[in-house]
């Protein structure tokens, strides 16, 4: 069985390390010197604890910019979803 996470890693002049395949390049913010990516693994062998441990093959996060600095790591049915609190964000931000 493969697995699937979508993860966002910063990057430096040497790369970032994945520990797993990375199948696909989701987004890419380069003056932010981040990417997120689809990693397949073989396994679920041990979750790092930056996120929600995945419950079926495929799971897809949020990914939505939150003010922290981080990404939001809810679940969502699909790459270009985004979690009940992101989703309805108005282009001009929503005032609450
Ligand atoms: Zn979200």
């Amino acid at each position: 069985m493969m697995w699937y996470s979508r993860e966002t890693h910063c990057y430096d002049d040497c790369g970032f390390a994945v520990d797993g395949r990375v199948v696909a390049v989701l987004s890419h913010s380069p003056h932010q010197s981040r990417v997120t990516v689809l990693v397949e693994r073989a396994e679920p062998t041990v979750f790092s604890g930056h996120g929600e441990a995945v419950s079926e093959g495929v799971s897809y996060e949020c990914g939505a910019e939150l003010s922290s600095g981080g990404t939001c790591t809810r679940d969502v049915d699909g790459p270009d979803e985004l979690c009940w609190q992101h989703d309805e964000e108005d282009e001009d931000e929503a005032d609450t």
